[in-house]
């Protein structure tokens, strides 16, 4: 690890904004990357309500830093936006901003989070074959919108049915269609896109047993201790990766839009605690 500048004049200020925000791994992750890269910058989490969301973008990106934006803000901060990136445009919800030749920029980093975490898992495999996602909500648009260009299929199964079928109707390219998973065939991969796993006692949004086959798991929750899919996914050796890769990977991508440089992974893997 490099030295960090001492916080000064120069130092410049990148805020997640949110609410709740206390419970965030981002401060931990981003600082890490800054102290591994001796930027002169620190990271924050700022709890704010909707009105403040685009005040505090502009005024944190035109004073030299920017942020990220997580529940329930990240559709009111695309708003705030002109001229979104495609992933933001695609999704309608903004999670990275700064500033670029004056004007506010926004991307949705969790599509190529979403996308580098499958690559991780899979290996690297071109393609995907078959995809199950669990859920219709942010989470589970950021994997349609990569899996859309990248699966042969992808069945979307939602608690609230009408939801999925809205998600579905709203892929402009790829097969997406909206079903039961139980509804037969095999899937290479399961994405769980529900909040289910973040309680300890929370049950598995899937029943990994009743599935005809899974190549592979990856879950956008995480939790300090394993969740009942992540066990029946190791009892059936299935690999499997929590949320934290995907957070990891979609904070390397903010890294990489405010900086213009790749992000030190190794280091914010640490500050993560998943190696
Ligand atoms: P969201 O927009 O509120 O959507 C939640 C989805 O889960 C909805 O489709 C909802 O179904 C479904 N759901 C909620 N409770 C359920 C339950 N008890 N049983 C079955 N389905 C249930 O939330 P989100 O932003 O997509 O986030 C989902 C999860 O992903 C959260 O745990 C979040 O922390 C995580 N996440 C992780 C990352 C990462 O980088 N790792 C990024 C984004 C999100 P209905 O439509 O029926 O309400």
């Amino acid at each position: 690890m490099r030295d960090t500048p001492a916080i000064g004049a120069a130092t410049r200020v990148f805020a997640l904004l949110g609410d709740p925000v206390e419970h965030s791994l981002s401060p931990a992750l981003h600082n890490a990357a800054l102290a591994a890269c001796g930027m002169d910058a620190v990271y924050v989490a700022l709890r704010c309500s909707s009105r403040s969301v685009e005040p505090l973008m502009h005024a944190l990106a035109e004073a030299g830093g920017g942020g990220n934006v997580t529940l329930p803000h990240k559709r009111t901060a695309f708003e705030a936006l002109a001229e979104p990136e495609p992933a933001a445009a695609q999704t309608g919800a903004c999670n990275t901003f700064w500033l670029e030749d004056g004007t506010l920029r926004g991307d949705n980093t969790d599509v190529a989070g979403f996308g580098a975490a499958v690559g991780a898992l899979l290996g690297g495999a071109e393609g995907v074959g078959r995809a199950l996602v669990l859920g219709a909500g942010g989470a589970a648009r950021a994997a349609v919108a990569w899996l859309a260009d990248r699966a042969g299929e992808v069945v979307i199964a939602n608690r609230t049915p009408e939801r999925a079928l809205s998600l579905a109707a709203s892929a402009e390219r790829g097969v997406v269609r909206a079903g039961d998973a139980y509804g037969g065939g095999p899937f290479d991969l399961v994405v769980n896109a529900t909040p289910l796993g973040l309680r300890v006692d929370d049950p598995a949004p899937v029943d990994l047993a009743r599935l005809e086959a899974v190549g592979a798991v990856l879950d956008a929750t995480y939790a300090p201790r394993a969740s009942a899919l992540g066990r029946a996914a190791a009892q059936r050796g299935v690999p499997y990766a929590d949320g934290r890769e995907m957070l990891l990977r979609q904070g390397a991508e903010a890294f990489r839009l405010w900086w213009g440089r790749e992000a030190p992974l190794e280091a914010m893997r640490v500050a993560l605690g998943s190696r």
